[in-house]
């Protein structure tokens, strides 16, 4: 049988079968010594003991012939009494480490066929305990992972459908005579569908970067003269709500980044702050070099003072699809993974993104990038 139990059982009772043939074997030694100098004192003799009992047996009378057979038979029975005991006890020890391992195999299988967050109750502080817990967390993961990826693909199946709907419909109309076709018609299809590129795309590039697979071609890149590109790019949106575009960027040096990737990151989070800006607002973005943690970073901030969000929405703004305003109103919102992608980004550069905002008076988010490498 390769079952642990017997092993361990087998190699425990060979032990303890061993010491017990020692003992046994070192008590009747010590015990015909003993007892040949009583015989020695008893009877007076001028023969020569071998040490072998059987050569003074000659000389025993009957009650040490009785005491050295009750001697042995007491022996006998303690001996096999702590091998029936040590027997038992390996079985039980190697069951303690075995059965565990048993519910723990038996868990592992059913995550393997799907029932993802099976834990076991396992609540000893040995390795096998250890191992318990970190089974449990990983079945747990398994499982979020999974309610998370399910989520996400309704998510995604729910944004392609109303576009695709409105397109749809658009067309049929189209096709039916019941919609013009005019160039203003088709012009707005197309600008549905070019949303719609975008948004696939930018799942695209957040499920890469969320897997960190999405490749980053990193140079020493200049971040306020992205900022400038993305500011002068958006110019045209910012006056058109009558909204100013400040920038006071500090003295800072290049670091190594990927610039398409950083300067999407600016982008989504000014026209974010454009977005959720009223008329004749304010945008600044800044720059500067601050220490933290002991090390140098880069902090990039875009304050607005638009809208603002809830406090009980701040921790979710970063999550996929997640909007303040439910409606889905074009106007009003984007795809809802403009931040995720932020936030991804920003930490597949080793950076992270935080906010503060308040209801009414505006939003701030700050952003640090590391210095590339060790720096004092
Ligand atoms: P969306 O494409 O809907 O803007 P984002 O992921 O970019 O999605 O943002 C998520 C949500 O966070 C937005 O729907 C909005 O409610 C809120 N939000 C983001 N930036 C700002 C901001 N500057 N001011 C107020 N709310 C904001």
């Amino acid at each position: 049988m390769n079952s642990i139990t017997y092993r361990i059982t087998g190699l425990m009772f060979l032990g303890i079968f061993l010491t017990v043939l020692i003992l046994i074997n070192l008590a009747n030694y010590q015990m015909e010594m003993l007892f040949e100098e009583y015989l020695k004192v008893q009877y007076g003799t001028h023969r020569q003991f071998m040490g072998a009992i059987h050569e003074s047996a000659a000389m025993m009378g009957l009650p040490e012939k009785e005491f050295m057979q009750s001697f042995h038979r007491s022996l006998f029975w303690v001996g096999g009494a702590i091998l029936f005991v040590g027997l038992i006890a390996s079985y039980l020890l190697a069951q303690s480490i075995t059965v565990p391992l048993r519910y723990l195999s038996s868990a592992a299988d059913a995550v393997r066929k799907g029932a993802y967050g099976r834990q076991v109750d396992i609540s000893s502080d040995d390795e096998v305990g250890q191992l318990a817990v970190i089974f449990n967390r990983m079945s747990k993961a398994l499982a979020d992972n999974n309610s998370l990826r399910q989520r996400f693909l309704a998510d995604i199946a729910h944004e392609l459908k109303t576009p695709l709907t409105v397109i749809q419909g658009n067309l049929e109309g189209m096709l039916e005579g019941v919609i013009d076709r005019s160039d203003e018609q088709i012009n707005s299809l197309y600008e549905e569908t070019f949303q719609l590129n975008r948004m696939i795309r930018d799942l695209r590039d957040l499920t890469l970067a969320e897997a960190g697979q999405l490749p980053l071609e990193k140079k020493p890149g200049d971040i306020n003269g992205l900022i400038s590109r993305v500011l002068l790019m958006l110019e045209p949106l910012a006056e058109e709500k009558n909204i100013a575009l400040v920038s006071k960027l500090g003295r800072i040096p290049e670091i190594i980044i990927d610039t398409d990737r950083i300067a999407q990151v600016f982008y989504n989070l000014i026209t974010n702050a454009l977005r959720y800006t009223t008329k004749n607002g304010k945008i600044t973005i800044s720059t500067d070099v601050v220490r933290k943690d002991g090390r140098k970073w880069i902090k990039i901030e875009v304050a607005d003072n638009g809208i603002g969000i809830f406090p009980q929405d701040l921790p979710f703004i970063f999550d996929h699809f997640y909007r303040v305003d439910k409606s889905r109103d074009k106007q009003s919102g984007g795809s809802g993974i403009g931040l995720a992608i932020v936030k991804q980004l920003i930490e597949n550069h080793g950076g992270t993104v935080e906010v503060v905002s308040e209801r009414g008076k505006g939003s701030t988010f700050f952003m640090y990038l590391p210095f590339e490498g060790k720096n004092s």
